[in-house]
């Protein structure tokens, strides 16, 4: 059996691939551990604005080259992503409001509601418009949501790369923010002046995020379809307790974060006064739920699926579901009404879970009946599982070692001739746990899930997503 390898090892290996020069960046970024904090209370800078004005370019900008790493499917639709930030000794943190794909259905309108629900998290607004393309009407929308909102905003016209250009970003005092403040995102012009306005506006600490309460293990988003239980689970959990609130009455959005001790241990739950109101059955419903759904999720490090066990599972269940692994947090399902199901029910759930969720076979699951009680202290358990496993971090010699025992009892099969081979590997970051393979040639989805299972087999990382990219690179010809 193989020694794990040495920094040195490590090195000579590295000389034999011929890397690029965001490779370095990637292995010269902070060990995970250190990238993993609590942003807590620092205050929340939102970026927002139509697909396409440069809101990503900004984000990178600010942030130096480093998010980089974060990022490897740009234009698709993308969740939104705190960062930690900071200017001039002032930190902060950086909310990337995420992007659509162009060209779906209703796309106005899922910008604005998407710019919404992403001011009401923020302290301070970087609202990103093109320079070049004015005004248009979902700018206007959004204008519209940023007056109603009282928080202060920096209206960027971006792509004004030279002076030029001035001109046009004049024209964008229409959207009745003030005076539009002229950037090139792209050459960096202007940057340094937008962030030290943009470091004047900001309060020491958030109004609207708060640091975790000490001794709380972390936030949890409770969430499912309408009527499977979450009002009555909540009640159950947090009976007689007094309720620890985080109360932000008065904000548009008016999240309530609740301590609620499970098995004596003090969880954090995000937005229990979604979870407590009724939903209104309006039109579009739906999609305000929906974008409630998703806003908690990425409030939360550990999202608890609520399912109801009684009837059949639903397609709405499953999207719910991979709404929490493409977020990247950690997952617990939870089977609600026990009580209601005989022997018959009970059979065709386990055929139901077969089917249909055999892809999440490694989150922890809890069958419990929020209306008895019965069970429903084993949610601790699951949860503090599911947050182990989501934060797990591998050595990268630890891990280098272990695929090199897994290549050499299950080589990746021979296509066209040709054997991809996988030369280096390294945990990138944790919470979730995602991994960089430095390969010769792309790896088949079969082998892949292979090495997904066997990292499973070997470290747990029981309640979490696993993400895997890989960088094809060419190995240096010897000299
Ligand atoms: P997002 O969809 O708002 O995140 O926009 P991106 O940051 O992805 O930028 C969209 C396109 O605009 C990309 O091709 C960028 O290179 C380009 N872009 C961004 N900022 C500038 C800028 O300041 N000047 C110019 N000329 N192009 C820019
Ligand atoms: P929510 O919409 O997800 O918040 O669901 P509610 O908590 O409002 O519950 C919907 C319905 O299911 C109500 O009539 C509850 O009384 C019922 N219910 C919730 N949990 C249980 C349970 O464990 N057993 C049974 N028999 N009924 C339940």
């Amino acid at each position: 059996m193989s020694e794990d390898l040495t920094p040195d090892d490590s090195a000579n290996i590295l000389s034999q691939i011929q890397l690029q020069d965001d490779d370095y960046e990637l292995l010269e970024a902070e060990s995970p551990a250190e990238q993993h904090q609590d942003l807590g209370a620092l205050p929340v800078v939102a970026v927002i604005g139509r697909p396409n004005v440069g809101k990503s370019t900004l984000v990178n900008r600010i942030l130096g080259r480093r998010a980089a790493v974060v990022q490897d499917h740009p234009g698709v639709t993308r969740d939104r992503v705190r960062y930690p930030a900071q200017w001039a000794g002032v930190d902060f943190q950086l909310l990337d409001t995420g992007g659509w794909e162009l060209g779906v259905k209703g796309l106005d309108q899922m910008v604005a509601a998407q710019a919404e629900a992403s001011i009401q998290l923020a302290d301070v607004v970087l609202f990103v418009a093109d320079a070049g393309v004015g005004a248009t009407d979902t700018d206007l929308q959004i204008a519209r949501i940023l007056q109603r909102c009282d928080r202060p905003v920096i209206l960027v016209a971006n792509k004004v790369d030279s002076s030029r250009g001035e001109a046009d970003a004049t024209a964008l005092w229409s959207l009745g923010l003030g005076e539009p403040f002229p950037l090139s995102a792209l050459h960096g012009l202007g940057s340094g002046d937008l962030l030290d306005k943009l470091v004047a506006l900001l309060p020491e600490k958030s109004q609207f995020s708060k640091a975790l309460p000490p001794g709380s293990p972390g936030r949890v988003a409770l969430i499912g379809r309408p009527n499977v239980g979450k009002s009555s689970l909540l009640n159950t959990l947090a009976g007689s307790q007094r309720v620890v609130v985080n109360d932000l009455a008065g904000t548009t959005r008016d999240p309530v974060d609740e301590v609620i001790e499970i098995a004596g241990v003090p969880w954090t739950f995000v937005d229990t006064a979604g979870i407590r109101r009724r939903m209104l059955k309006s039109r579009g419903a739906d999609f305000y739920a929906s974008l409630r759904t998703q806003a908690a999720i990425e409030e939360a490090d550990v999202a608890m699926v609520l399912l109801d066990a009684s009837q059949e599972l639903a397609s709405a269940d499953i999207r719910i579901i991979e709404q929490v692994i493409s977020a990247g947090r950690a997952l617990v399902l939870v089977n609600n009404k026990w009580d209601l199901l005989d022997e018959e029910r009970r059979h065709d759930l386990e055929r139901e879970w077969e089917l249909q969720l055999s892809h999440v076979d490694w989150a922890p699951r809890v069958n419990l009946s929020a209306k008895t009680a019965w069970h429903t202290n084993r949610i601790q358990g699951a949860l503090a599982q599911a947050l182990a496993g989501w934060r797990t971090r591998i050595s990268t010699s630890e891990l280098n070692s272990f695929l090199g025992r897994l290549v050499a009892e299950h080589p990746h099969p021979v296509r066209g001739g040709k054997q991809p081979r996988i030369m280096f590997a390294t945990q990138v970051s944790m919470a979730p746990p995602r991994f960089v393979f430095f390969t010769t040639g792309f790896l088949d989805p079969s082998y892949r899930r292979f090495i997904e299972h066997r990292l499973r087999e070997e470290y747990g990382f029981t309640g979490s997503p696993i993400q895997i990219s890989v960088r094809v690179r060419e190995r240096r010809k010897r000299s």
